[in-house]
């Protein structure tokens, strides 16, 4: 079998040798929970935030609940999402008893509309959650300007953004709460897990306790409860994992751009002409190239099925991130439906992820590109 013939996964997670030794010390060491390497992995990443308190999480999911819980939302607070994200997005927001307001998205970054978003503020919104989608961050400068003005918290989903950056600054540098995820197929994973950045000790302090059952170390009798927490910390052998990540992440974002790059090259400077296709924005300066993202040309339904399957022939793998969160059954049961949210519902149906994961190499891009354009080369035929 040629190379060229292997499957070719959307993304994979790459662990490197060090890493693995790190994590069977850990094993062998007696202490598997959090422990020492957390600290560490903390420590580690709190300097990357430039001095800011991070906390660890056993998933992203879990950062961004407990980022809510620490704003203070709950039942009755409005907070503004986009509909084009990952479900944990809005879901959090309905398991604090919080109401999730979607806006649309601008069709260029996908990422959601700031002038949609700012129209969708009412007294009763608290806070705004936007995500920094496939890694491309949201005009970080407008957005801080309008929740300023309006005197609204964020919580920024940077689940996808670890180690983008914003005017020179990595995304969690600055402004209010910013979670990231650790989940496999992230730019640096821990397996699972998280991690968010607060503003001060205390904030940090109330984040702890939610993280596991409320406790704190007060009192003459040692522990005390005065919080409903959960069961939410990571554990030593995720952080050994994190440590030896995140010892690579500049490398890993680099070869990300150079391979988004080579897509660009590869596709063509006409290939949304000839094809109908949109490209992503090319950006080479913000974003970490968590995902390559095309939204195809509208060929009726089952477009994407049909290229999905026709990449899978040729032994490609692809996925799609994300399907408008407002026409899920959930959020239909709440009001939501079709024709609230166009921009999203068209790059919810339309959108195709491309393989792009940390060693991945410039002859597979070269091998992806050949490939798109020949389906929705032929296909285009017929427009
Ligand atoms: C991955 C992801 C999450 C959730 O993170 P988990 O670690 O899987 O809980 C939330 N939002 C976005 C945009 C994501 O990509």
């Amino acid at each position: 079998m040629t190379p060229a013939r292997t499957f070719l996964p959307f993304s994979r997670p790459v662990i490197d040798e060090a890493t693995i030794a790190a994590v069977a010390d850990v094993l062998r060491s007696g202490w598997i929970t959090s422990g020492p390497q957390v600290k560490s992995f903390e420590a580690r990443l709190s300097e990357y935030v430039g001095g800011r308190p991070v906390l660890t999480f056993n998933s992203g999911t879990s950062t961004m609940e407990i980022a809510l819980r620490v704003a203070g939302i709950g039942p009755g607070d409005e907070v503004i999402t986009t509909p084009i994200s990952w479900p944990a997005t809005a879901n959090v927001i309905l398991a604090v008893g919080a109401t999730p307001v979607f806006a649309d998205i601008d069709p260029v970054t996908r990422n959601i509309d700031l002038d949609r978003l700012e129209a969708a503020i009412t007294p009763r919104t608290r806070m705004l959650l936007p995500v920094h989608l496939s890694g491309l961050p949201v005009d970080m400068d407008r957005l801080y300007e309008i929740a300023a003005r309006h005197g609204l918290r964020v919580l920024e989903d940077a689940a996808q953004a670890f180690g983008s950056r914003w005017r020179g600054r990595h995304i969690g540098e600055f402004g209010d709460l910013v979670s990231f995820s650790f989940q496999a197929n992230k730019n640096l994973t821990t397996g699972e897990g998280g991690c968010l950045v607060l503003n001060n000790a205390e904030e940090a302090a109330l984040a702890a306790k939610y993280r596991l059952q409320g406790v704190t170390r007060s009192g003459i009798d040692g522990i005390d409860v005065d919080v409903l927490g959960g069961k939410h910390n990571m554990s030593d052998i995720m952080a050994a994992i994190g440590l030896g990540q995140l010892a690579q992440i500049a490398s890993f974002t680099a070869h990300r751009r150079a391979l988004a790059r080579h897509y660009f090259t590869c596709l063509g400077a006409d290939f949304e002409a000839v094809t109908g296709a949109q490209l992503p924005l090319a950006d080479f300066e913000h974003s970490n190239w968590h995902l390559f993202q095309i939204v195809l040309p509208d060929r009726g339904p089952g477009t994407r099925a049909a290229f999905m399957e026709a990449m899978a022939a040729q032994q490609i793998g692809t996925g799609f991130h994300y399907a408008a969160i407002h026409l899920l059954s959930l959020y239909r049961a709440r009001g939501f439906g079709e024709g609230m949210f166009p921009v999203a519902e068209r790059v919810g149906r339309l959108t195709v992820t491309l393989p792009m994961f940390n060693d991945m190499i410039h002859a597979d891009v070269e091998r992806v590109a050949t490939a798109v354009k020949a389906i929705l080369g032929s296909a285009g035929a017929q427009r």
